[in-house]
C-alpha cells in the first residue's frame, strides 16, 4: 500500500509557503484574493487519494480584478525594454533552481509523476528561463528592400496585450513557464489558469514568481494566477476579448472547443492538444536503445504524457524477439509510490482516470486486441494505480487511434518502411513521433515530405522529453501550436510592417501615379 507520509507533505507545503487553506487567486505579492466566501476544492495525491491542502477558487469579481489588472500591468510591462524584461526571468529561473527539490516533490505529491521527472519539469522551467533571457536581446524583425527610392521597410515585433494561459494537469509547472517565460520577455502579461487538479503547484510557482516582483518593486498585475474550474474561468476566459491571445493546453475535444470560442471572436490560439505518437522499429534497429526509449516512452509519467508512445510499430523480421524482451523488461518495470526510489510508474491522476484505462481494457479485449502483459487496475493499493500494459494490435482496431491517457501500448506488425508510414500517418493526432534504424534510406524517408506527419519527428530516441531549445508541437488534431523554444515566441507578439519615407516626394509602391497637381513644381520653376 502506498502511504505518503503527511510529515513530508507538511514540510513541501511549508517550505513553498503553502497552508491548509490558500488563496487561488493573485495578480502580484499583495494581490492575492481573500478565501472567504468563495467556493473550496481539495487537492488530492494520486499517492494515496488523500488530501493535500485546499484551495478557494475565483469568482466573477475576482475574474474582473484579475483581467482589470492585467491590462494595467500590461501598459507598464510593454515599455519596460525586453532585456530588462530578461533580467526578471533570469531571477525567477535563479530562484527556481533554489526551490527545484521541493518544487519537483510537490509536482510529484500533487500529479504522482516520479520524484526524477517531477525535478525535472522544474529544470525545464531554468532552461526555458535561460532560453527567455538569451531571447529577450533578440526578438528580430527583417529588413526588406523597398522598391522606393529614400525608403525603408522593415517589421518590428510588439507585445500582443494580457494573455490567457490555460494548462493540463500533467505538466503542471513546466507548460505554464513555455508560455509565460516567453510571453513576459515579449512584453506580455498573462493570466494563468491552471488544472483544478494540480492547483498548488501553481500556488507555489506563483509564490515563487512573486518573491522576485517583490524583490524589484515590479507593480501586481504582470504576472497573474486564478484557479477556477473550466465551466466558469476557462470559458470567461476563451470569451473575453480582453485577451487577445489564448494559449491551451489540453484534451482535443476542449481544444476544438477553444478554438471554435475563440475564433468567434477573433482572438489567437496557440493549442497545444493531445497526442497519438508511435514508434517505429526497423528490423535493423540497435535493440538496446530501442527498448530503452519505448519503455521511457510508453511507462513514463505512468502513459500521461501527451507524447507517451502509443503505438509501436514493429517489423516482421525482429517482432517477436523484440516484442518478448520488452515484455520482460515491462515485468520489471515498478509501479507504486512515486517517491520511493526505484519505482518507475507512478499512480494515474485520479479515479476517473483509473475508470478510462478500466473501460479501455474492456474495448480492447472486445476489438480482438490481446494483452501481453499488464491490463490490471492494481486493486490492492490504495491512490490509483494501474499496470503497465502492451497489447497486440491491428491498426484497423478503433480504440488505436484514439489517445487514452494511461500506460497502454499497442503494437502493430509492419512488412516494410512504406506500410510503417502509412500506419504511423493513419490517426487523427499528429504529435511526436519516432524511428529506430540505421539505415539512411528509411531515416530519410521518416523525415521526408511523403514520411511521419508530426510535429516532431525523432531517430534513435524517444517520442517523450522534448527539449526546451525546439519549437513544440503537433499537427492535425493536436492543434498546431508551437511553444518553447525557436521561433514560438512570435505567437505571442504582433508583427508590424513598417514603412519609413525619408526622401522629399512620394513614390507610390507599384509605380502607380494618382495625378493631382500640387503645384510644387511651378513653385520652384519662378
Ligand atoms: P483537459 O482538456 O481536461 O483540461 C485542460 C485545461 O482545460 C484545464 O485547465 C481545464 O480546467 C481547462 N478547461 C476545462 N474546461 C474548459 C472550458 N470549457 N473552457 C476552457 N478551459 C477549460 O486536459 P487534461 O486532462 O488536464 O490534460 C491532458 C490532455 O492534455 C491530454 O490530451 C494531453 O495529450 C494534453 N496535453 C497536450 C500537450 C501538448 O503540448 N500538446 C501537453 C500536455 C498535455
Amino acid at each position: 500500500m502506498a502511504t505518503l507520509s503527511r510529515e513530508v507533505v507538511s514540510e513541501v507545503l511549508s517550505k513553498l509557503g503553502l497552508s491548509e487553506l490558500n488563496s487561488g487567486v493573485s495578480t502580484g505579492p499583495d494581490g492575492w484574493s481573500p478565501t472567504e466566501g468563495r467556493e473550496v476544492i481539495e487537492s488530492i495525491s494520486p499517492i494515496d487519494g488523500k488530501p493535500i491542502a485546499k484551495v478557494a477558487l475565483a469568482n466573477q469579481e475576482d475574474y474582473e480584478r484579475v483581467i482589470k489588472e492585467a491590462q494595467k500591468g500590461f501598459e507598464y510591462w510593454r515599455e519596460v525594454p525586453a532585456p530588462k524584461r530578461g533580467q526578471i526571468i533570469r531571477e525567477i529561473g535563479n530562484r527556481l533552481r533554489e526551490y527545484k527539490d521541493v518544487l519537483g516533490k510537490l509536482v510529484t505529491i500533487e500529479v504522482g509523476k516520479i520524484y526524477q521527472e517531477g525535478t525535472g519539469e522544474v529544470q525545464e522551467m531554468i532552461d526555458i528561463s535561460d532560453f527567455a533571457l538569451g531571447l529577450s536581446r533578440q526578438l528580430y524583425g527583417l529588413t526588406i528592400q523597398s522598391e522606393r527610392e529614400h525608403h525603408r521597410l522593415y517589421e518590428q515585433w510588439l507585445p500582443l496585450g494580457p494573455i490567457g494561459v490555460i494548462t493540463s494537469f500533467n505538466f503542471p509547472v513546466a507548460v505554464y513557464s513555455w508560455n509565460a517565460f516567453i510571453a513576459a520577455v515579449c512584453g506580455d502579461t498573462m493570466v494563468w489558469k491552471p488544472s483544478s487538479s494540480a492547483p498548488l503547484s501553481a500556488i507555489a510557482v506563483q509564490k515563487i514568481i512573486e518573491e522576485v516582483v517583490k524583490e524589484f518593486g515590479l507593480p501586481n498585475g504582470i504576472f497573474n494566477l486564478i484557479i477556477g474550474k473550466g465551466s466558469t474561468v476557462g470559458e470567461w476566459m476563451i470569451n473575453d476579448k480582453r485577451l487577445p491571445l489564448i494559449s491551451f493546453t489540453g484534451s482535443i475535444p476542449m481544444g476544438k472547443r477553444v478554438a471554435e470560442k475563440v475564433a468567434k471572436r477573433l482572438g489567437k490560439t496557440i493549442l497545444e492538444l493531445g497526442g497519438n505518437n508511435a514508434a517505429i522499429v526497423m528490423e535493423d534497429a540497435n535493440f538496446v536503445i530501442a527498448k530503452k526509449a519505448i519503455l521511457f516512452g510508453a511507462v513514463g509519467t505512468a502513459g500521461q504524457r501527451c507524447t507517451t508512445t502509443r503505438r509501436l510499430l514493429l517489423h516482421e523480421k525482429v517482432y517477436d524477439k523484440f516484442l518478448s524482451e520488452l515484455v520482460e523488461l515491462y515485468k520489471q518495470v515498478k509501479v507504486g509510490n512515486p517517491l520511493e526510489e526505484g519505482v518507475l510508474c507512478g499512480p494515474l491522476i485520479d479515479k476517473n482516470a483509473v475508470q478510462v484505462y478500466k473501460n479501455a481494457i474492456e474495448e480492447i479485449k472486445k476489438q480482438g486486441g490481446k494483452i501481453l502483459v499488464g491490463g490490471n487496475v492494481i486493486e490492492e493499493e490504495n491512490g490509483y494505480y494501474v499496470e503497465p500494459t502492451i497489447v497486440e494490435a491491428t491498426e484497423d482496431m478503433e480504440i488505436v487511434k484514439r489517445e487514452t491517457f494511461a500506460p497502454i501500448l499497442y503494437v502493430i506488425k509492419i512488412k516494410n518502411i512504406d506500410e510503417a508510414i502509412r500506419i504511423h500517418n493513419s490517426v487523427p493526432q499528429g504529435l511526436s513521433s519516432a524511428i529506430f534504424t540505421n539505415n539512411l534510406k528509411y531515416e530519410e524517408k521518416f523525415l521526408s515530405a511523403a514520411g511521419s506527419d508530426c510535429g516532431i519527428a525523432n531517430v534513435n530516441t524517444s517520442t517523450s522529453g522534448a527539449e526546451i531549445g525546439g519549437a513544440f508541437g503537433g499537427e492535425k488534431e493536436t492543434g498546431g501550436g508551437r511553444e518553447s523554444g525557436s521561433d514560438a515566441w512570435k505567437g505571442y507578439m504582433r508583427r508590424q510592417t513598417v514603412t519609413i519615407n525619408w526622401g522629399d516626394d512620394l513614390p507610390l509602391a507599384q509605380g502607380i501615379k494618382f495625378g493631382l497637381d500640387f503645384g510644387e513644381d511651378k513653385k520652384e520653376e519662378k
